[in-house]
């Protein structure tokens, strides 16, 4: 799995949950459509009338989230940028051709109410749980920064093993100190 296979497998789910950050400071979120994938970058659109569209320019963060029919979680925590204003009318024509369904969304010259934004910087999170063990793994695309925050053992384990035994996933290699084989890990804290 790589950063690029999993924007097209969001782009192959295509109905995704999109969160935003309120102008109140509170959680929102939403079904989009990924429009159109680009090797590492994602695109979609929005009416500039809609609150949706103002929380996009005002926070810049958004949490992508789809979940394949192999329960694969695919998580992208980027920086939307709104296409620069000449390109748009291309790229609403481009997508409108990609998607057909959005000619009866909105007709004629009624597209022009929407913009279109691309996410190309931010965290990937690919998470299968339909295999065994789970898999998991994090990528970079653009110039995102990792905020994943994972377990690890110390120095200061003793080797007594019992995290070994209590965990759901058996993912901790007990040598002579202990280590977690982090792409199989729950993360779930039992040890
Ligand atoms: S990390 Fe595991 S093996 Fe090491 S001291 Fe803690 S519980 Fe024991
Ligand atoms: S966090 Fe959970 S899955 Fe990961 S090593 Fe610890 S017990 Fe195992």
């Amino acid at each position: 799995m790589d950063a690029k296979n999993c924007i097209q497998k969001l782009k192959l789910i295509n109905s995704v949950s999109m969160a935003t950050v309120g102008e109140d400071g509170s959680p929102q979120v939403r079904i989009i459509g990924v429009m159109h994938t680009d090797a590492e970058k994602l695109y979609f659109l929005t009416a500039r009338g809609k609150p949706f569209y103002h929380e996009l320019l005002r926070d810049k963060r958004v949490a992508v989230l789809g979940l394949s029919r192999f329960k694969e979680m695919i998580r992208l925590n980027g920086i939307p940028e709104l296409l620069p204003k000449e390109e748009q009318a291309e790229w609403l024509d481009k997508l409108f051709e990609e998607n057909p369904y959005m000619k009866n969304v909105y007709p004629g010259k009624t597209r022009q109410v929407l913009d279109v934004f691309c996410i190309e910087d931010g965290e990937i999170e690919y998470f299968n749980l339909g295999v065994h063990p789970i898999f998991r793994e994090s990528y970079i695309i653009g110039n995102g920064i990792s905020k994943q925050k994972i377990y690890m053992i110390t120095s200061d384990c003793i080797g007594c093993g019992i995290c070994v035994k209590i965990c759901p996933q058996n993912c901790i290699i007990q040598d002579t100190l202990c280590r977690i084989v982090q792409e199989n890990c729950l993360r779930c804290g039992s040890c």
